[in-house]
């Protein structure tokens, strides 16, 4: 009887010893489980939360030669978030509040452009200079309302000369069997002005649709391209520089490739727009248009 108490004892201390195996085991178990889950949380929670300027604050900005930040607006200001396009037409009277000329070892001729810009604008080139990259300049800068009027006027005229026959962009914007329908089979021999119009807005902005008229963005070329801005421009050293480097001092792709339903223009390798360092970053590292940063790519 003894021994039968003893061996029920032994099994109930052996069943409580598992017991607490179990539940020790379970407990610790659940803990870990639970503080993952916790930790997961958070982390989507602060995601979330985060603004994405946040990303910015952890961007260090290398530069390899003497870069003067201070004249490099590296905060986000309003005024340099400016949307010009076909939908955000500018007012024929809007001009920047204070406009500079470009040093003239960086242009092609007279060049202006809203003064902060201006300063931006000579860093990066001291310092693509700096990087070895010596063979570009600023073709066009600022372009007020009336010049663009006067551009955009003259290209219409020009297509309705037809003075050489149909133009290349002619023929792109036509079609060869509208042009033969419409014009050589009835001996005609110069656009209509409504064509010709159409021909030009392919590649020409319409008066107060040029982002020029804002005075925040240039057209760079190299010497080689003899003034023609094309394409071209994409295979050249100071594309790959820009493409890697422009948003350091404030600028960004304005147009890019396969971006165009978005933007309402066409690829332009050769555009670049002043935004401020902080926004610039950001549209960098996202890949965004400037309509996309500003929510507005619907409207
Ligand atoms: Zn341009």
């Amino acid at each position: 009887m003894r021994k039968n108490n003893f061996l029920v004892g032994i099994a109930v201390f052996l069943f409580c010893v598992l017991l607490i195996y179990v539940g020790v085991t379970f407990y610790f178990e659940w803990t870990k489980k639970d503080g993952t889950e916790t930790e997961t949380d958070a982390d989507t929670e602060s995601e979330r939360d985060s603004d994405p300027t946040d990303t910015q604050e952890t961007v260090v900005y290398e530069y390899v030669g003497a870069v003067d930040e201070e004249v490099l607006m590296t905060g986000k200001d309003e005024k340099y978030l400016l949307l010009a396009n076909k939908r955000h037409p500018l007012r024929s009277d809007y001009a920047p509040s204070q406009l500079s000329f470009l040093p003239e070892t960086l242009v092609t001729k007279d060049e202006q452009l809203e003064s902060r810009t201006a300063a931006a604008l000579t860093e990066l080139m001291k310092e693509m200079h700096a990087c070895g990259i010596t063979d570009t300049l600023v073709t066009s800068a600022y372009r007020s309302y009336e010049r663009q009027c006067e551009l955009f006027n003259r290209y219409i005229q020009t297509e309705i000369a037809c003075v050489n026959g149909f133009s290349e962009e002619a023929l792109a914007c036509l079609g060869y069997s509208y042009l033969r329908e419409q014009y050589t089979n009835k001996g005609l021999h110069t656009l209509s002005y409504e064509d010709a119009r159409r021909v030009v807005l392919t590649y020409s902005a319409e008066p107060g649709t040029s982002e020029h008229q804002t005075g925040l963005c240039v057209d760079f070329i190299t010497e080689d391209m003899n003034g023609h801005l094309t394409t071209v421009f994409e295979e050249k050293e100071a594309f790959d520089w820009l493409s890697e480097n422009a948003y350091k001092f404030g600028f960004i792709l304005r147009y890019p490739k396969g971006k165009e339903g978005i933007t309402g223009y066409t690829y332009e390798p050769w555009h670049y727009r002043f935004v401020g360092r902080e926004a610039a970053t950001e549209i960098h590292l996202n890949g965004l248009t400037l309509e996309e940063y500003l929510g507005l790519e619907n409207e």
